[in-house]
Order: C-alpha cells, then structure tokens, then sequence
C-alpha cells in the first residue's frame, strides 16, 4: 500500500533508472480523478496497445476514446524504449479484476488464476500500456523490454515493492491476453534482477580460473549481452550460431548485440536441452561454455 507518486517524482525516478522520458501535453493533470478514487497504489500494470505508430498511439492513451475517455494509462512505452508519459492519476487502464490478484499483489505472494472482475483496478495500479499490434507476431524490441524493466523496477524501488508487485493486465481482468509476445514471468525475473542492482540481466561474474581452453572466448557474463553493446565477441557468437544451425539473422551476424541475437542464442539453448525460462536467449556459462566461441582476438 503507497501514496500515489506524484508527476514530478514519476519523472525524475524514471531518469534515475536510465528511462528516456517525453513529457505529453498536460499529462500532468490529466487525469479520471473526478469518476473515483486514485490510491492507495499497490503495483504497475503492462499493457500492449493493439496499435502501431508511436504519435498516433500516444494520442489514442492520451485522449481515449467516447466510450472510454483517457487517459488510458499513465506511460506509453514505444519500439524505441522512449516512454510517453500521458496521465497522472487515475486512468482507464485496469478495469475491473479479481480481488484475489490484487491480495496477493500486496501480498507479494503467488498470483492465482485471475477468475473473478469484482475490484476496480484503475485505483491501485499504475499502467504502462506498450506499443504492439498483440498478434503474437508484431517484435518487441530488446530496448522497449528493457523499458518495461526500468520502468517497473523504478517504481518497485521507490516503492519498496519487489518485482511480484507487476502483473500484466492479463493476470488481472479475466479475457485479457495482454501483453503477448513474452512473459510475464521473465519479466520479472528481468526486474528482480535489476532491483537487485545490477540492471538488465545478472551482474557480469568475473571468471575465477583461466579458461581450460584459452582458444576459446570466456563467459563475459550475462550482463555483457545488452541492447548497446558492441563487440568482435558478439560477432564470434553469432557465427558459431551460425553454423550450429541455430540462426534467426536476417542479416549479419555483427558486433551490436540485436534482438536476432537473442532470438538465435534461444534455439542454442532448446538444442541443449533448455527451455522456459532457461531459454531466453541471454547466455549462460554452461551453454557459452559448450557453443566453444573462437577468441575474437578483440
Ligand atoms: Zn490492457
């Protein structure tokens, strides 16, 4: 349970966390205040749009529609990872859930299944909705995940709330299925880790010993493998993933580490045997170990 942040604070917790935030019209007061109540807020909810096109998608959440008047969430998380702040205060985003999620929200325990629409979630969680068409098909960009991580580990700190304290909107409101395209649970996972200090992933794990094969590249750690990073490694990776058949490049491989990266990393780690989780496409030790990255010479 917590007082609302207000607009100021929002603002610059987001900077703090590394967010690149665009401030829309007077989305400072904006706000469905005067139809019920806003707060106590007790965690963040994530959304996609069904929309395509930042402008003409932030307008949409900024304005709503004549049957549900906006704003439709608090921020509008775009393909760039840029986040378009739209409302302060209570917003048209959660609808009605089940009161069995939000206690267990509180509670920071296991959520159950959400079977019931009986609780007014626009009062207790702050929304984010994220530009996607929600077809299953439509990416997401590594950097507009990685906005929804900073984002909700931004208010998670300031909040003392741990990353259980976000849900998708789908957990909440019965016949959601938003968002689609990755889940909720390595989400959190990613937001943990991020509260935890390190950011983005786990912290890169120094290697104890010299590498047994000094021909070959040593784990840099999952940390290293961010949107951003630019390496002869990365390129070395990809190659190996190349010729494992394990490639989802379009083009490439290069040194920027990419979502193609992630995604062909993912098949390398099914064909070890992993998955869920364990197949996210971030590489571990074991799998490093085994893909045998020729030294890069970097
Ligand atoms: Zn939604």
């Amino acid at each position: 349970m917590a007082k609302p942040l207000s607009a100021s604070k929002l603002v610059e917790i987001l900077r703090a966390e590394g967010v690149t935030v665009h401030e829309v019209r007077g989305w400072r007061t904006h706000n469905r205040n005067s139809k019920g109540p806003w707060g106590p807020v007790n965690g963040v909810m994530i959304h996609h749009t069904v929309t395509s096109g930042t402008a003409s998608s932030v307008d949409i959440c900024y304005d709503g529609y004549s049957s549900l008047p906006g704003p439709l969430c608090h921020g509008v998380i775009d393909k760039k990872g840029h986040v378009h702040l739209v409302g302060n205060g209570r917003a048209n985003h959660a609808g009605l859930g089940d009161s069995d999620v939000l206690r267990a929200v509180i509670n920071e325990s296991k959520l159950p299944a959400d079977n019931e629409a009986d609780t007014d979630g626009n009062r207790h969680f702050y929304g984010f909705e994220c530009i996607n068409l929600g077809n299953g098909k439509d990416p997401w960009p590594e950097a507009q995940k990685e906005a929804i991580e900073r984002v909700s580990a931004a208010i998670c700190r300031h909040h003392g709330w741990s990353e259980r304290s976000v849900i998708g909107h789908k957990e909440w409101q019965p016949g959601k299925v938003d968002p689609r395209g990755f889940t909720m649970d390595a989400m959190r996972r990613r937001i943990r880790d991020r509260l935890k200090g390190a950011g983005g992933g786990t912290k890169p794990a120094p290697d104890p010993k010299p590498s047994p094969r000094p021909s070959h590249e040593p784990f840099p750690g999952a940390a290293f493998f961010h949107v951003g990073q630019r390496s002869p490694v990365i390129t070395a990776m990809g190659r190996r993933l190349v010729a494992e058949g394990c490639s989802r490049y379009e083009e490439g491989p290069g040194p920027d580490w990419s979502e193609a990266d992630r995604r062909s990393y993912a098949l390398w780690q099914q064909k070890q045997g992993f998955s869920g989780k364990d197949a996210d496409g971030i590489p571990g030790k074991l799998t490093w170990d085994r893909l045998k990255v020729p030294e890069s010479g970097k």
